[in-house]
């Protein structure tokens, strides 16, 4: 596995960016890291509070340090949308690479009050930090874009690796129809110089992830097209001739549907061919 702040600063000054997908399951997260591999991309592998929680912090930890050695590629490990204290340490002692902090829903003052706290428990860890500024909506909640003087503020006082701002990105759609406000998201990148990160972004029209790359975004998040591939995979595999019906067989399909979207992510964020630039930090 690689150092989360060198996978973003080498992202960063080079202008690519890399996937950072969310996984419930073993073959979830092979299938992404075998898909980077085969255009020897970096790949950042992440989970849900929830998700590390049923996964166990070291059983994922131990499967991502695994792959990225089988296939031989940088591997970031993060989680997301962290808030339980409990969590965050128990990724941390695992060896995860990244934490993103969401308090986003809390102001300003509380969200550097807390974030302060939980960063002093990580001191002397290898481990980045993702801070959250506006509210990234969804289906069900409201969205906040990021206000740049608020980002400027939260950047100063904490002094994060990266930045998730709202910018236009939703979570769990589930079409391709969100549209990215390039006056803000350029804005953000002039004024802050660090690493972006895009969440929401298997709801993004896929020619704004390719322009938002070349405006300091250096991760992007997947999730929702994932969770669909996992239930559609299934779905149709189950319903064919027993002969198929084997677990390993099945999986294996999944394995190779995450693997094929993966691929196609790495050559959007323009991240293929960019594993070497690590090389000298891979474990
Ligand atoms: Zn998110």
């Amino acid at each position: 596995m690689v150092s989360m702040k060198e996978l973003m600063s080498t992202a960063y000054k080079n202008h690519f960016a890399i996937p950072a997908v969310n996984v419930e399951n073993a073959d979830m997260l092979e299938g992404v890291i075998s898909g980077a591999a085969r255009v020897r991309a970096p790949v950042i592998i992440q989970l849900t509070e929830p998700a590390a929680e049923a996964f166990g912090a070291g059983y994922a930890a131990y499967l991502a340090k695994y792959f990225a050695a089988k296939f031989d590629v940088p591997v970031g490990l993060h989680l997301d949308h962290a808030s339980n204290e409990e969590i965050i340490m128990d990724c941390a002692a695992a060896g995860f690479t990244s934490v993103m902090l969401d308090f986003s829903e809390c102001e300003l003052s509380e969200i550097i009050k807390k974030s302060r706290q939980i960063m002093a428990k990580l001191k002397g860890m290898d481990i980045a930090i993702e801070a959250e500024i506006g509210l990234i909506g969804s289906m069900q909640s409201e969205t906040v874009k990021t206000d740049i003087e608020d980002a400027r503020f939260l950047c100063g006082e904490v002094g994060c690796d990266m930045l998730a701002p709202s910018v236009g990105n939703v979570h769990g759609l589930s079409t391709k129809s969100a549209r990215l406000d390039f006056d803000l998201l350029r804005a953000l990148h002039s004024e802050l110089g660090l690493p972006i990160v895009l969440h929401g972004s298997s709801g993004t029209v896929e020619k704004d992830l390719e322009l938002a790359v070349d405006l300091g975004v250096t991760k992007v998040n997947f999730e929702t097209e994932y969770r669909r591939i996992f239930q559609k995979t299934l779905m149709e595999t189950l319903v064919l001739p027993p002969k198929i019906m084997k677990p390993r067989e099945v999986l294996g399909v999944l394995r190779k549907e995450v693997s094929d979207r993966t691929e196609e992510k790495c050559r959007i964020l323009r991240c293929c061919n960019k594993a070497d630039l690590f090389r000298h930090n891979a474990q």
